[in-house]
């Protein structure tokens, strides 16, 4: 078991010395428990909380920290609140304080000479990648949710997104972190070095960690060159193994300028009509299975083009029909269906999601064994599978059935969950491929994770947080 602080209500004065360190203006004590920072945004988690604080700098975060640990009350840290585990909600015990970061959106520097910057945590991750562009760089982190969400949280999640397969995951784009440990220490490794092997490489421990091992306040992030072109295309596919064969011929030709190969099913692309405004269906006719990939030219954008074009020339056999994108605009068009497949899912009813991966030629066969699996055990149920084919990283939704009653589909989550990771394990795949584990996962770790290793992560956690302040309840 993890340390655990106080589960006690602080009292009223220790709460208005919480509220002192960042100013009554930026403190909301007692808030309502419709409050937006209270809640998951798919309604899935409800917590309350004494308070509710917006530290503006590094030194106010230390003091609520030390004070934190001193009085043994519980802090967990939110970040755009668009995390879909759970880990940035506190509990329903209304013991624990919120410390949003969102007043922390200074980007500090901008170094096109090192191709690195430093970004406060606060900072949207939209801001930052407009920040790399106005500097004439690219910051290559892309996910559906980044008008939302903040560095800090994509780097407590080592989120991934739709250029994984170019750039690698958040943590790949870190060179170093400014961080407020539990007991308000706060440890400057905010080094914009690309070697560096002086130690233990600490900004690790804190990448993907959640929030339970320290608040991150700043990061220095690596920048690349902006591409001169992309191009952007969407195929319909007869089955994911066609997609998978397409896959491999267009990394073959394109290599790392392949920079998104996603996938989704017929039944994405219904949702988006159905719920979403101005959507035309991409390809004249229906197919069962889509992929939509993207090639950024370092060369130029008729060079990306070009590739695009080889790629669907060695790809016609797998393909039944192609839509290449001319211009941004038909580019965005593109993307707006794949970046809204999370939010065009609620006006369907309950969904059951699984963020699963399994290694990339396993992607099929996970599908073909899954699909019929739950639809087997819940006839009626709608499989909502897409994502990253490119990283192996699929989201396995699955919708009740239509016009069916969505309390008592949901009320067969954990034998929906027990069938899906059972396949998941039957694949050498991975429960928690890149929204982390947070409170939804929780039990799950142990069983997906050796004794020893659990071990080492117990011990971790107890040298970097004793008393066990930091996002309690969650992770272990
Ligand atoms: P929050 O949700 O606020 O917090 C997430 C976790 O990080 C919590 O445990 C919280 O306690 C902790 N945390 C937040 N800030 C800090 C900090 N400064 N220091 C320490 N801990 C902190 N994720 C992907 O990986 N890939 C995707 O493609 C993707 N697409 C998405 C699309 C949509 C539409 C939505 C809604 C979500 C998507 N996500 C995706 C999930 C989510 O956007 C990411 O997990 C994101 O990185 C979370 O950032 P956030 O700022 O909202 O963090």
């Amino acid at each position: 078991m993890p340390p655990m602080p106080q589960t006690e209500t602080p009292g009223h004065d220790l709460i208005a010395k919480f509220a002192a360190i960042v100013g009554d203006e930026h403190a909301v004590i007692d808030p309502e428990p419709s409050a937006p920072f209270l809640n998951e945004r798919r309604g899935m988690f409800h917590g309350r909380t004494p308070v509710m604080i917006r530290p503006g700098s590094v030194e106010e975060v230390s003091a609520i920290m030390r004070l934190a640990e001193a009085n043994g009350t519980a802090v967990v840290p939110q970040g755009g609140n668009t995390g879909l585990v759970g880990g940035q909600i506190p509990d329903e015990s209304g013991s624990q304080i919120l410390v949003a970061l969102d007043r922390l959106s200074r980007v500090r520097s901008v170094d096109p000479g090192n191709d690195s910057m430093v970004v406060e945590a606060g900072v949207r991750l939209a801001d930052a990648r407009a920040s790399a562009t106005a500097a004439g760089r690219l910051f290559p982190l892309a996910l559906g949710s980044m008008d939302a969400c903040q560095i800090g949280g994509n780097l407590s999640t080592n989120a991934g997104g739709v250029a994984v397969l170019a750039y690698g995951n958040s943590r790949d784009l870190v060179l170093g972190l400014e961080v407020v440990l539990a007991n308000g220490t706060v440890l400057n490794g905010l080094r914009a070095l690309r070697k560096d092997n002086a130690g233990y490489d600490l900004r690790h421990l804190f990448i993907g960690a959640e929030g339970t091992l320290g608040i991150i306040t700043a990061a220095a992030v690596k920048l690349f060159p902006r591409p001169k072109g992309r191009c952007t295309a969407i195929v319909g596919l007869s089955s994911p193994g066609e997609a998978l064969a397409l896959f491999h011929i267009a990394r073959g030709l394109a290599a790392f300028e392949l920079t998104s190969f996603e996938l989704m099913p017929r039944i994405c692309l219904d949702f988006c009509f159905r719920h979403l405004e101005g959507v035309d269906d991409p390809l004249p006719a229906p197919h069962r299975w889509y992929a939509l990939f993207e090639v950024s030219s370092g060369r130029s954008a008729r060079a990306a083009r070009a590739d695009v074009e080889a790629i669907l020339v060695a790809g016609a056999e797998q393909i039944e029909e192609a839509q290449t994108a001319f211009t941004d605009e038909d580019s965005a068009a593109m993307w707006r269906i794949r970046y809204s497949l999370s939010d065009v899912q609620r006006p369907e009813g309950v969904s059951i999601k699984h963020d699963i991966s399994v290694p990339i030629g396993a992607v099929p066969i996970f599908l073909e064994i899954a699909m019929d699996a739950v639809t087997k055990l819940v006839p009626g149920c709608r499989p909502v599978p897409f994502g990253h084919l490119g990283d192996g990283n699929i989201h396995f939704n699955v919708s009740q059935p239509e016009g069916g009653d969505g309390q008592a589909f949901f009320a067969r989550r954990d034998e929906i969950n027990r069938l899906v990771f059972e396949i998941v394990a039957a694949h050498g795949g991975s429960v928690a491929a890149e929204h982390g584990i947070g409170r939804s996962k929780r039990d799950l770790l142990p069983s997906v994770r050796s004794p020893a290793e659990m071990d080492v992560m117990l011990k971790v956690k107890t040298a970097l947080d004793p008393t066990g302040i930091l996002n309690p309840g969650k992770v272990l």
